[in-house]
């Protein structure tokens, strides 16, 4: 694979651009793998390349029905924090958080990591003691959050109405090395990683059985094939359900499309991330200037992959109350994916009651900050059977109530 470099940028745009190789290459799929991924979103990428590097395992297939990162990765609002209440939850959004620091040299390939802060607004006073709560937790874990003053948000972000009429802000947790990430980035250049190791992404490929013998998966029948494998790491969000009844297990997980929105571009107005619970909905503006919206997940299950017209009026009329230069925007277009949701808001990754068998999901609303911790761990738990990341999060904790509740950090927030 040629690197990608400030040179090659300057050599490729004297000569039109003629010399740049495919990103990943495009292979038929082989008789049998030592691990097969089903999922090419952000996590099963992630789960493959940490494989790869972490563990030298490169005979490896990620199998995705669509086109590569055109799940939740790629429909998502981009946000990145990990100020989680839970000590499990935070270990593993901080060490994702750490690893997209350096994702674009360890990748070779520019994810526009954008650390520009994220505040989570306080409207009540039941969340002002929950966030300084929470900033305590943070102190004790080793992740940066503190909890500052009204006056303090209004200098980070002045487009900020502190008095608003219903919820005026008392103030907000604040994570300075919060922000945002470019999401098909993250995927493409997972992916390119991915496949410069030898692995082979094969899409339009659609998982449609699991084929097991003694207990253990041989391998899984597709639309290209029957292909065979060691392990099957299942990690297709809000399809896990469906891969899962496929494997003959069942998961506490509940699938609804999650919604988002942009607005036209405008000038530059606000360089920060803001999370506004009680009213319901979040902000940060894109590179473009597009102000990149999101909300709630729908209140009933379903696999629509849409926006309505009913959510975005009840997210932006919810905003205008905190951001009142809302009022005069035109909204570009909305959009939705199927999000995972587990019953404590944490994520599953686990073995299953298939020997070599795992699963990844239960990311809900908030899964795209977690891709590079989310695939060291699963990588980890794949190739040797336990990760200090993942203990926590075994589907055992539903059934001996152990639960990770993280309701109130992902709830609404992403
Ligand atoms: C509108 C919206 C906003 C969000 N905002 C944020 C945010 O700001 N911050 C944040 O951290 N998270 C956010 N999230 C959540 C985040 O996007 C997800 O948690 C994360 O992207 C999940 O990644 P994944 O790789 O598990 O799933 P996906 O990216 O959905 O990948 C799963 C893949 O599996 C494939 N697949 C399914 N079934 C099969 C099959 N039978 N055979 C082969 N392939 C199959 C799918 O086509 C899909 O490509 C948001 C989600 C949405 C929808």
């Amino acid at each position: 694979m040629k690197r990608y470099s400030a040179f090659a940028i300057a050599r490729e745009a004297a000569r039109n651009h003629i010399g740049w190789g495919r990103a990943w290459a495009k292979r038929p799929p082989k008789k049998r793998y030592d691990v097969i991924i089903v999922g090419a979103g952000g996590h099963g990428l992630a789960t493959a390349y940490y494989l790869g590097r972490n563990f030298g395992i490169t005979n490896v297939a990620i199998l995705e029905k669509g086109w590569l990162g055109g799940g939740n990765t790629g429909r998502n609002t981009t946000i990145i924090r990990s100020n989680y209440l839970q000590d499990p939850s935070a270990a593993i959004y901080e060490k994702a958080r750490s690893l997209y620091e350096t994702m674009s040299q360890d990748l070779n390939y520019n994810v526009m990591f954008s650390p520009r802060g994220l505040m989570m607004l306080a409207q009540t006073e039941h969340e002002v003691r929950g966030y300084e709560r929470t900033a305590h937790a943070n102190a004790l874990q080793g992740v940066e959050t503190e909890f500052i003053s009204a006056r303090r948000v209004k200098e980070l972000c002045p487009i900020i109405n502190i008095d608003g009429p219903r919820y005026p802000v008392l103030g907000a947790l604040w994570q300075a090395r919060g922000g945002t990430a470019r999401h098909d980035a993250v995927a493409w250049g997972y992916a390119r990683a991915c496949s410069d190791m030898g692995m082979d992404i094969l899409q339009q490929c659609e998982v449609t059985g699991v084929r097991q013998a003694d207990g253990k998966v041989t391998g899984v029948d597709t639309t290209l094939g029957e292909i065979g494998c060691d392990k099957l790491g299942i990690v297709v969000a809000g399809h896990s359900g469906v891969l899962a009844g496929m494997a003959g297990f069942r998961l506490p997980i509940e699938s609804v499309a999650l919604q988002a929105l942009v607005s036209e571009p405008i000038k530059p107005c606000m360089d920060v991330v803001v999370m506004a619970n009680t009213v319901h909905g979040y902000m940060s503006q894109s590179d473009k200037g597009e102000m990149v919206i999101g909300g709630s997940a729908d209140g009933y299950n379903n696999y629509t992959q849409r926006g309505s017209f009913h959510h975005l009026e009840h997210t932006v009329s919810a905003l205008i109350e905190t951001f009142p230069i809302m009022s005069r925007l035109k909204m570009l277009r909305q959009w939705g994916g199927i999000v995972d949701m587990t019953g404590d808001r944490s994520p599953i990754l686990s073995a299953t009651p298939l020997g070599n068998c795992f699963i990844n999901c239960g990311w809900g609303t908030g899964g795209f900050k977690a891709i590079p911790g989310s695939g060291w761990g699963f990588a980890e738990l794949m190739a040797k059977g336990q990760s200090p990341l993942c203990d926590a999060f075994g589907l055992n904790r539903f059934t001996e109530g152990r639960f990770v509740d993280e309701s109130v950090a992902a709830g609404v927030a992403h």
